[in-house]
């Protein structure tokens, strides 16, 4: 079957899926959602972070799939009436199967497609969510108060430089705070701190208004990059189409500790940071 791609049904401890591995999933599935009806909703475990509502199958079954969009770490499936909130968790994955694939453990539901495949959820640790609105996905409790998107024109220069004015909390942390900007999670921020040039642990509020405007582009570019080539390669993480990302190889400091920077060849080092490992090199970031 041209473009049916299937997913290794038995996903293994997948790290943490950041904005870039549900945007890959995003694009992964797309093109098997996008335009198909839910014959069915299957529910094998419904209690996920939050109890999936029990009359969830009666509200999508026969409704189409419009649009398959994303904010922050939620996959929207938008149907004809109402929306589908999903999101992946700490070790979710959502894959394109035949729908007689039999089931693997964990795996604890399935979105039955009229093209006999379909969108199976599986998520060892159940941190992961599903919801359905009615009314407009932004609004969702969930959604409603996300600060802006990495890849939106609203976060640029002047929205960073505004945010760190006062605030003395370490610049990774602070990129890390999903009230701030969503979706930039440990890796990101990482490389993204080394592709600007500015050490993790440097207080917001003292970064100048160069090095606010080189970090900014280098999130931007650092998770477009990851986007472009579907995800990390962390492990065994999987995209959707099954096929593992390739965006490992391309790391400047993640996990690289002891080994030499990739621009200067001084020893990257780790430290913590809010209980995460931060990896930088000493003679690149001031
Ligand atoms: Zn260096």
């Amino acid at each position: 079957m041209p473009g049916l791609f299937v997913g290794d049904p038995t996903p293994t401890k997948p790290p943490m899926p950041e904005l870039p591995e549900v945007e890959t999933t995003r694009r992964g599935i797309e093109p098997h959602a996008v335009g198909h009806r839910i014959v069915e909703l299957r529910l094998y475990e419904r209690r996920l972070r939050w109890r999936v509502q029990d009359d969830l199958p009666d509200l999508v079954a026969g409704q189409r799939i419009l649009h398959a969009k994303r904010r922050a770490k939620y996959l929207l499936l938008e149907l004809e009436s109402g929306t589908l909130v999903l999101h992946l968790g700490m070790s979710g994955s959502l894959r394109v199967l035949p729908a007689d694939m039999p089931l693997v453990p964990h795996d604890h539901f399935d979105l039955v497609l009229d093209s006999g495949n379909t969108l199976r959820f599986n998520d060892p640790r159940r941190f992961g969510s599903l919801h359905y609105t009615s009314g407009d996905p932004n609004e969702h409790p969930l959604l409603a108060k996300l600060a802006p998107e990495p890849l939106d024109a609203a976060f640029n220069a002047d929205y960073l430089w505004r945010v760190t004015r006062r605030r003395r909390v370490a610049i990774k942390q602070l990129l890390m705070n999903s009230r701030l900007v969503v979706g930039v999670g440990n890796i990101y921020a990482s490389e993204a701190l080394f592709k600007a040039k500015v050490r993790p642990k440097r207080q917001a509020r003292n970064l100048t208004r160069v090095e606010v405007t080189r970090l900014v582009r280098a999130v931007k570019s650092v998770l477009a990059m990851a986007i472009r080539v579907g995800g990390t390669t962390l492990r065994d993480y999987v995209g959707a189409d099954g096929q593992p990302g390739y965006f490992r190889q391309k790391l400047f400091v993640y996990e690289r500790d002891t080994q030499p920077c990739r621009a200067c060849s001084t020893p990257v080092r780790q430290l913590t940071q809010g209980q995460r490992s931060t990896y930088y090199c000493p003679t690149c970031q001031k």
